[in-house]
């Protein structure tokens, strides 16, 4: 039996949650899996009923479950509260507790939606690369961090740290060539070292970790170029190894070579149990609507059965359901093209929910 913590947190992220747990509970009686779930609250609603975006109680929830099935946190209603005390606090804090250092976000291109990205055909055609983001270091936790008075009292500055010490980097990168190893055995690592003396640690390190894996092909790009790279020859990268905020940012970028970021999942693995959640936040403009594509939260249950739980042929026959789907031409909304049938989100979950079924 595989206890699963289930934090749906705010806008779309109930709706979109909900329709993997459907999918969850699909995969769970085809393959004779007992998933138990339990739900705990986190982000805006938490603040709303507790006034804290982390309860004690949901982190001890998580704490004692296999895995956690994450949905989004956030919105305008708690925007205006201090950086400590917001909803998104409350996702960082559960990442940093639970030393989930490592967050894999494959990008990958489902053929029927080539025409629904962005770019040119010939471009993303083939794309299958994973952005391998460190989680719990860099800018978003190192000290100091705030704003207070300057010394020269003629305003405030704000303060971020960016910090990686060498077993911060030494552990990220192992993940990264491990994952590579399982691939194309091409890591890419990014970096900003012309610039910034973390990214020559950085680089340092990673160069002298390739030693102790001589069948990876390893090359370092600065992160502009990368950004760059990823719009015009996505297909040349592999496993893309990244600091926290270089990360975050070109896996936004990298979703839209998927088509739409309702369209990718994300695993974060560490010490503790593994977290699951789609990469979109809780899109505000469309919660409560129906509007949402719950893929990237339905194709992040897949992943909960592969790296948590050990199950690849029920993440993988959630993974074909999804494809299937797609190929028969249902669409959400952000990914709808001429000709193709949309559906909310609800009718999406359970097209995929009823496929895995069938098998
Ligand atoms: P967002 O990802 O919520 O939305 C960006 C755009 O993508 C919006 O136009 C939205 O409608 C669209 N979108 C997102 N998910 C979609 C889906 N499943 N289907 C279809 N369209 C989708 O990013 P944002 O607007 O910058 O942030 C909104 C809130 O979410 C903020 O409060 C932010 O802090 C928070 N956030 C949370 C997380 C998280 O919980 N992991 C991540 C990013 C942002």
């Amino acid at each position: 039996m595989a206890r699963i913590a289930v934090l749906p947190g705010d806008g779309v992220g109930p709706e979109v949650v909900w329709e993997a747990m459907k999918v969850l509970k699909s995969a769970g009686g085809r393959f004779g899996i007992h998933l138990e779930f339990e739900e705990g609250i986190v982000g805006g609603a938490a603040i709303d009923r507790l006034r804290t975006p982390l309860p004690p109680e949901t982190w001890t929830l998580c704490r004692a479950s296999d895995a956690i099935l994450f949905g989004a946190v956030g919105g305008p209603r708690w925007d205006s509260l201090p950086v400590d005390r917001r909803p998104e606090r409350g996702l960082l804090t559960l990442r940093k507790d639970l030393q989930l250092y490592a967050n894999l976000r494959p990008v990958k291109l489902f053929p029927p939606l080539i025409d629904a990205s962005p770019l040119k055909r010939e471009i993303v055609e083939g794309v299958d690369l994973l952005v391998l983001r460190e989680l719990t270091g860099g800018l978003y936790f190192a000290e100091p961090k705030g704003i207070w008075p300057t010394s020269d009292g003629r305003g405030e500055q704000g303060v971020d740290t960016l910090n990686y010490t060498t077993p911060e980097i030494e552990r990220i990168a192992r993940v990264g060539f491990q994952i590579a190893g399982r691939r194309r055995r091409h890591l890419t690592s990014v970096d900003k070292a012309n610039v910034l003396a973390s990214s020559q640690l950085w680089r340092r390190v990673v160069t002298t970790m390739a030693r102790e894996y001589p069948d990876i092909e390893l090359d370092h790009i600065l992160v502009d170029n990368c950004a760059m790279q990823l719009i015009r020859e996505p297909r040349r990268f592999d496993v893309l190894l990244a600091e926290n905020t270089f990360g975050d940012i070109l896996s936004d970028e990298a979703a839209m070579l998927a088509g739409s970021i309702g369209m990718l999942p994300s695993a974060s693995l560490g010490e503790g149990p593994g977290l699951y959640e789609p990469i979109h936040g809780s899109a505000p403009d469309i919660a409560d609507q129906d509007k949402a594509n719950p893929l990237a939260a339905i194709l992040s249950a897949a992943m909960l059965l592969r790296h948590s739980l050990r199950q690849e042929p029920a993440a993988a026959a959630i993974e074909i359901a999804v494809l299937d789907v797609l190929e028969q031409g249902y669409r959400t909304m952000d990914i709808m093209q001429p000709g193709k049938k949309q559906v909310g989100t609800a009718r999406m979950g359970d097209l995929v929910a009823e496929r895995v079924v069938k098998g």
